[in-house]
């Protein structure tokens, strides 16, 4: 299994895991997991056990991007009012430049749907 798979299967998983729950609401909300990797060693950390897999989106996701943008606009019904979107890890911002052109997506889909875009890390 090459790594780019694994990089896409982990956001995979953690957008579809949390988007589904969502479905015919008012608010659509997507957790992206940036990467696993961190660079604290907070004591209490429940990711230790997979932060040394080292996953991360890496930087040849502009493809995965594009999926995620189409994914997004396909969740969009007429109820849809909210997109929320979470970046974690890890340490979502170790992938900086990553989340902003996802950001950047995103904002693409505010302004051709009109539905209002938030976002946290
Ligand atoms: S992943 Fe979160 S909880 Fe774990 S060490 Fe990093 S910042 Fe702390």
């Amino acid at each position: 299994m090459n790594e780019s798979y694994e990089r896409s299967r982990y956001l995979v998983i953690k957008n579809n895991c949390h988007t589904s729950k969502y479905k015919n609401s008012s608010v659509i909300k997507i957790d992206i997991a940036m990467t696993n990797k961190c660079n604290f060693i907070c004591p209490y950390c429940y990711e230790k056990k997979i932060v040394n897999k080292n996953l991360t989106i890496g930087n040849d996701c502009n493809e995965y991007i594009q999926k995620l943008k189409k994914y997004t606009l396909n969740s969009i019904s007429s109820a849809t009012k909210t997109l929320e979107v979470v970046f974690y890890g890890g340490e979502p911002l170790l992938e900086k430049e990553i989340m902003t052109n996802i950001n950047n997506a995103f904002i693409d889909i505010n302004n051709s749907t009109g539905v209002e875009y938030k976002s946290v890390i």
